[in-house]
């Protein structure tokens, strides 16, 4: 029974705070605004209704009726997040939010975040402060206070609205010039004079005018300006200019403009990562998108996380892999071909020391890396091909064993529908296998949280990465018209041909079969691309 107001931050969906995402986390209703970034949303709970509350047909001020719908979903839920972009009580009407729900009795708390008319000037390398340069910051709206116009206020002025590739609502300005002096609550000649960092929001239409206001008021022609539009993403576009020249640059909404001697630096070069520029999908499930998101990021990339598969237990609720687990003492060996059946084998182990003196057979790295998280070190995992083929070369045969006279036993939790490629071979080398569910993987549908926001997201990314054929499969399923992102990066031959038959055209295999094996691939491909 309470709503939090949680601002989002500038952008990146990386910036929000720890608190607000934990309630988005956590909250059965999530009403969101138009600039906030529709990947946080895959954070929500699968079950959470999301609700847009931007542009709605027949417009006028909306602000009462949305006031009214925080109040219903108040009294019915536990946990309502209303998540603002940036910080919610800078110019989102996050106040006025708040009276109405003090009013209606409703507990209410406010979750600050990175304010876009900060944050967007840092991430651009603009210091909105500096030392002997600027002293103070003022944050202005580029429209018209609060007056209405059109019947729009503020905020409320989506007159066209589409969502750019950057998942951030765009939107039209228009109509919300500044109107004739004496109705503009802001004082221009004032605001000419305070020799700080000036910061407009919701500046791009009425630039021109708000030019020549503070020319008016005194401001030098030459005074630097800098507009960051998409501020804190991969589509972040930055634009140094003067006042004098403000009117004629192109600039498109969102975008923070800062007037005053700070906007002549460019403290951070953005080029300077190998995948900078490049806006990169990442299709592995949620629970496994880290570390790879991680890996991507720190070159340069930013992620689309778009979770194409995800994981189920199997048909009967693991029973069977919990009994086997519970038995351990008659296997000799267990293999691992893949995170998931990691997880879902600890997930089943009652005392660590149930494991004995099992050996341990792993492929692929990021299984390796599941096992390690664990504290456990496999005992073979094949050096060269990461397949089940070459896991199957290096098993020992099963010889038989002293003071028993049945041969070794081998388990193997595995996806439903594996192939039957590593049992058969591990018999053939003498071994009894047991061979047990571990968990089923379905293909990702709108049900799991996935927006068509974010889908038009990846479409547009730059690239897209498959780890497995499933992932491949999942995603021209889940994206119907098939479109994928120019680029195409697999993590191994599997892969790539599960994604050539596909008809999908294959740009990177990775050499090495792990996530970094796919980050080196495509700075190579990158770097290829540029003739480097
Ligand atoms: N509460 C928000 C501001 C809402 S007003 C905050 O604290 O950031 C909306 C304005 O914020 C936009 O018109 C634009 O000027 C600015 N803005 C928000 N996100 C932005 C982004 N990613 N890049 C550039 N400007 C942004």
């Amino acid at each position: 029974m309470t709503v939090y107001l949680v601002g989002a931050g500038p952008g990146d969906p990386g910036l929000i705070t720890r608190r607000g995402y934990e309630l988005l986390s956590r909250a059965e209703v999530v009403l969101y605004d138009r600039l906030v970034d529709k990947r946080l949303l895959l954070a929500a709970r699968q079950d959470a209704t999301l609700v847009y509350t931007g542009k709605q047909p027949g417009h006028t001020d909306r602000q009462p009726d949305l006031n009214e719908q925080l109040i219903r979903y108040g009294r019915s839920h536990d946990i309502v997040v209303r998540l603002k972009g940036g910080d919610p009580f800078v110019f989102g009407r996050g106040g006025e939010e708040v009276q109405a729900l003090n009013e209606a009795g409703i507990k209410v708390e406010v979750v600050p975040g990175i304010t876009s008319a900060i944050g967007v000037l840092t991430s651009a390398g603009i210091p909105a402060t500096y030392r002997g340069m600027a002293r103070s910051i003022t944050i202005v709206t580029g429209h018209t206070g609060t007056k209405e116009i059109s019947g729009e206020t503020q905020l409320e002025t989506p007159l066209k609205s589409i969502v750019s590739p950057s998942g951030i609502t765009e939107y039209d300005e228009a109509e919300t010039a500044i109107p004739e002096d004496g109705e503009d609550n802001i004082d221009w000649n004032c605001l000419a004079k305070l020799k700080g960092t000036l910061v407009i929001l919701m500046g791009v239409d009425n630039r021109a005018e708000i030019a020549s206001r503070l020319i008016g008021g005194g401001l030098s022609k030459s005074t630097p300006v800098a507009a960051v539009e998409n501020g804190t993403t991969v589509y972040s576009r930055t634009v140094h200019t003067t006042l004098g020249h403000l009117a004629d640059i192109k600039l498109k909404a969102p975008a923070v403009i800062a007037i005053g001697q700070v906007a002549a630096l460019d403290l951070i070069d953005s080029t300077q990562l190998p995948l900078s520029g490049l806006s990169i999908v990442n299709t592995r499930s949620r629970n496994q998108a880290e570390p790879f998101s991680s890996l991507l990021r720190d070159a340069g990339a930013e992620v689309i996380e778009l979770p194409v598969i995800t994981f189920k237990p199997p048909d009967d609720g693991g029973l069977e892999l919990r009994r086997h687990a519970a038995w351990l003492n008659r296997y000799d060996w267990i293999v691992f071909t893949s995170a998931n059946a990691v997880e879902a084998f600890f997930a089943c182990l009652r005392d660590a020391r149930d494991l004995g003196g099992i050996r341990v057979a792993s492929v692929g790295t990021m299984t390796g890396a599941a096992l390690r998280e664990r504290n456990v070190v496999a005992d073979i995992i094949p050096d060269k091909e990461q397949s089940t083929a070459g896991l199957v070369d290096i098993m020992p045969a099963a010889g038989p064993i002293s003071g028993r006279k049945e041969t070794g036993r081998v388990l193997y939790p595995k996806a439903a529908g594996a192939p039957p490629t590593l049992g058969d071979g591990l018999r053939k080398k003498g071994w009894l296998v047991d061979e047990v569910i571990a968990y089923r993987t379905v293909p990702a549908t709108r049900d799991d949280g996935i927006t068509d926001e974010l889908i038009e997201m990846a479409k547009h990314a730059d690239a897209i990465t498959f780890t497995s054929p499933s992932a491949v499969y999942a995603y021209l399923e889940l994206v119907e018209d098939r479109k994928v992102p120019s680029v195409v990066a697999c993590i191994g031959n599997t892969t790539a041909n599960a994604a050539r038959d596909s008809g999908l055209a294959v740009d990177v295999v990775a050499k090495e079969q792990s996530a970094e094996g796919i980050v080196r691939g495509l700075i190579e491909f990158k770097k290829r691309l540029a003739g480097e």
